[in-house]
């Protein structure tokens, strides 16, 4: 499978999977309708699934119109059915979905709204992250609590390595003045930070990156880390409360 990265709105990013062999596609997140069309007229390619990773307009704003120009159906999370536009099929935590030639894994990760799912394609080696986990960040707390988040970027830490993460916005300039914020003597960070500047200076999408490169700069998946509690000052203090410190942190930064 192939992955496409649209822009949308503002600084969205909707993804469309696109299965060569089968001359289908499936949309992750498409915040407005007309990229997605104009995309599927243009490569003759029959748009057959819409994934949503949560309920926010960003996410779901082109559901209704894509499905009835391209009657296409829509994943989401079950918690979520009665918020998600236009939703036809509900996954619980965990439950696997085939599409054409691949397949997906629907893992729940509560935090940045409560029915908040992240689509791994274990076999391809990629996850869609949504609002949970971004480039350097992760996504505010609108509905869940710190540890709710907390476990689940626990969950996606673990993935392997060489996973792509493919999140929901091009936040990662930002996020990246925060972490050395927080980490100023780290020069591969610093490196980092002046490799996204100029890549977003020519308008190139940041994404996708790797739980590998997350793991070793995003201060939110650090919390559990020794060295890092040393260098923020956060010592002795239960991985739940780190995370909660940071995520406020980050809130009015
Ligand atoms: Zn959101
Ligand atoms: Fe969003």
């Amino acid at each position: 499978m192939r992955v496409e990265i649209i822009k949308c709105l503002q600084d969205n990013y909707s993804y469309i999977i696109v299965d060569e062999k089968n001359q289908i596609a499936c949309v992750v997140d498409p915040s407005e309708a007309r990229p997605i069309i104009n995309f599927v007229e243009k490569k003759k390619i029959h748009l057959k699934y819409i994934l949503n990773t949560h309920h926010h307009y960003d996410h779901v704003g082109g559901n209704l119109e894509l499905k009835e120009k391209t009657q296409c159906k829509i994943i989401g999370a079950e918690i979520d059915k009665k918020r998600i536009p236009g939703i036809d099929i509900y996954l619980k935590d965990k439950e696997i979905f085939f599409l054409g030639s691949s397949k997906f894994i629907a893992i729940e990760t509560p935090g940045h709204t409560v029915g908040h799912i992240c689509f791994y394609f274990d076999c391809d080696n990629i996850l869609f992250s949504g609002d949970t986990l971004f480039a350097l960040g992760c996504g505010r707390l609108f509905e869940g609590t710190p540890k709710q988040m907390w476990s689940s970027l626990k969950f996606i830490k673990n993935l392997p390595n060489e996973t792509l993460i493919y999140c929901g916005h091009e936040y990662t300039e930002s996020n990246s003045k925060f972490a050395i914020s927080l980490l100023p003597d780290d020069k591969d960070l610093e490196k980092k930070k002046n490799k996204i500047k100029s890549l977003r200076k020519k308008g190139i999408p940041t994404i996708p990156t790797t739980i590998g490169e997350e793991k070793r700069f995003n201060p939110f998946l650090k919390v559990d880390d020794e060295e890092f509690l040393e260098k923020v000052d956060l010592k002795n203090m239960e991985e739940n409360m780190v995370f909660e410190k940071i995520r406020k942190l980050k809130d009015i930064f």
